[in-house]
């Protein structure tokens, strides 16, 4: 059997390749809001940071996100990115294995 391929993408804060199911999409949508997608179905264009908020606040300082949705960001609007992100459960936060 073959192992199942993981799809990989590019944290824009700490710029590693990493699974996809380990990031958070950060989603611009088509009104222009820019907001976090923990569940990844959120119309509009997106980027990937890791569920650190180091990696979130570095993307913003660097201006990754806004190069990459295409956005220019507000300090309120990175504020609440920031503390979206920290307010996360952690990623293996104690959910039961599929299966
Ligand atoms: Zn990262």
């Amino acid at each position: 059997m073959k192992p199942k391929k993981t799809p990989m993408r590019m944290c824009v804060g700490c710029r590693e390749m990493k699974p996809k199911r380990e990031l958070i999409r950060v989603v611009r949508s088509p009104d222009g809001a820019v907001s976090l997608d923990p569940v990844g179905k959120k119309p509009g264009r997106g980027a990937y940071v890791c569920r650190s908020e180091a990696c979130m606040k570095r993307a913003i300082k660097q201006r990754q996100l806004e190069r990459v949705l295409e956005v220019q960001l507000t300090e309120e609007v990175s504020r609440q990115l920031q503390e979206t992100i920290a307010a996360l459960p952690p990623p293996d936060g104690g959910d039961q294995p599929l299966g």
